[in-house]
């Protein structure tokens, strides 16, 4: 029942949400309650439970407010509410949401071919087949422009060599589903480019069964360790000619779904936030200290009043967002500002409900400390505050600061 943490929502900010949408967000919480106890066991030992992550494909929550004939149409209020859900459950569980259906389903959607569409749309929707979207790099993350993997053409009919085709060669890093047995969207530097290709960046889909990929997944995280990343190494992986996406030709490109979803990760981060809270203020209310619950004491009442004004501010950025959205009003560096108060604002909060859990606090059991760590994650990814700070900056000021 959504209805029950109205508490949080002092704005009534989500107090209207039209019927369609209202089922979505009730099919999300409904999985949260369904997930249980589970993500916190994975995230304690480190594990990626595939079979909770492909539960929300059967539940069709993976859709992250794609328009495309083939998929469920999701308005960018249904798509918002389900990452702000699934993130208060579960971190890990909120990336699978954003690297499957934000990254690697809307590369396919927006760029893909009808047989690519026809042949992968499905499966990845469902996540029968994980997906992965490989942009960064090891030696480039948020100048992830300079790309370094290479795209060769090979075996062209004239050659006698078979079948024309790619050859992939380079590394990627931090890649959600690289190493999980599924397809991997590739971005890549096409050596050599003729003018069917229009820009020098295309995208690939890889198969990870491709003889000279190895994904490695990445160990060691303190941070949504839920889900896992991979190290991909491509080494003259050979694709077909019809494993480039014909509609994705340039780094533009690859930023046109970076653009998309950052307002996921606002939503994503209100969600983290919201949980964490919820957990102070419930605290507060039974611990006793002094003779008498924390929440009577002055200073107390200050910090949850403050974490409420930050929760409030979140909330309105992120239906605004979605206002924008659906009126197809939303410029990209407006999606950074939400992405850019809502990471930040999520990490005080979390930092104050740490706080006022005291010992208890820092007992994973507790939860804030696991949202405070994944917070850490989805700070970085889908670029830095300092990157958002700069392509806003670039936007008021018309001049660029990155280099
Ligand atoms: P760097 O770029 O090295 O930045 C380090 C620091 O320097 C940051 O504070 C940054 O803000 C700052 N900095 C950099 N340049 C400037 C500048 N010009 N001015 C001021 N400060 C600057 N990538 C994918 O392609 N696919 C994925 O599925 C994916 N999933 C991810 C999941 C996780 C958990 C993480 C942590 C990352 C993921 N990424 C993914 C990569 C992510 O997008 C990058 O980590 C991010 O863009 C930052 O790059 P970097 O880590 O190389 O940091």
């Amino acid at each position: 029942d959504v209805t029950r943490r109205l508490g949080t929502d002092y704005y009534a900010v989500f107090a209207d949400i039209p019927g369609d949408d209202r089922a979505v967000w009730e099919r999300a919480q409904g999985f949260v309650d369904e997930v249980g106890d589970r993500m916190q066991d994975a995230w304690d030992r480190a594990e990626y439970p595939l079979d909770l992550a492909q539960r929300l494909g059967e539940l069709d929550l993976l859709n992250d407010g794609i328009e495309h004939p083939d998929l469920t149409r999701f308005s960018p209020l249904a798509a918002g509410l389900v990452n702000m859900e699934v993130s208060r459950g579960d971190g890990s569980l909120g990336t699978v949401i954003a690297v499957q259906g934000g990254l690697a389903l809307r590369t396919l959607a927006l760029f893909g071919s009808p047989e690519q569409q026809a042949r992968w749309l499905g499966p990845i929707a469902r996540l029968e087949v994980p997906a992965a979207f490989a942009l960064t790099e090891p030696d480039h993350g948020s100048d992830s422009v300079s790309l370094e993997t290479v795209a060769r053409r090979v075996g062209a009919p004239s050659t006698g060599s078979g079948q024309a085709g790619w050859v992939l060669d380079g590394a990627k890093k931090w890649i959600g589903n690289g190493a999980s047995g599924g397809v991997t969207f590739v971005w890549a530097r096409v050596d050599a480019p003729t003018d069917d290709d229009h820009g020098a960046v295309r995208c690939f889909l890889v198969e990870q069964s491709t003889p000279g990929y190895t994904g490695t997944v990445i160990t060691g995280k303190a941070s949504l360790r839920g889900i896992h990343q991979a190290h991909i190494v491509l080494d003259g992986v050979r694709v077909p000619g019809d494993a480039v996406l014909p509609g994705a030709r340039s780094f533009k490109d690859a930023s046109t779904v970076l653009y998309s979803t950052r307002s996921g990760v606002a939503w994503s981060a209100l969600g983290h936030a919201t949980a964490c809270y919820e957990a102070a203020l419930s605290y507060a209310q039974q611990r006793v200290q002094f003779g008498k619950p924390l929440a009577k004491f002055q200073m107390v009442q200050e910090r949850l009043a403050q974490m409420l004004e930050e929760l409030t501010g979140m909330q309105l950025y992120c239906r605004h967002l979605a206002d924008l959205e659906l009126s197809g009003g939303l410029r990209p560096t407006q999606a950074s500002l939400a992405k850019y108060h809502n990471t930040r604002a999520a990490r005080r909060i979390a930092a104050t409900a740490r706080d006022l859990l005291g010992g208890n606090g820092i007992l994973i059991e507790n939860r804030v400390m696991q949202h405070m760590a994944d917070i850490e994650a989805i700070h970085t990814y889908e670029g830095t505050e300092s990157i958002q700070a700069l392509l806003i900056g670039r936007d008021i000021t018309g001049m660029s600061a990155f280099a």
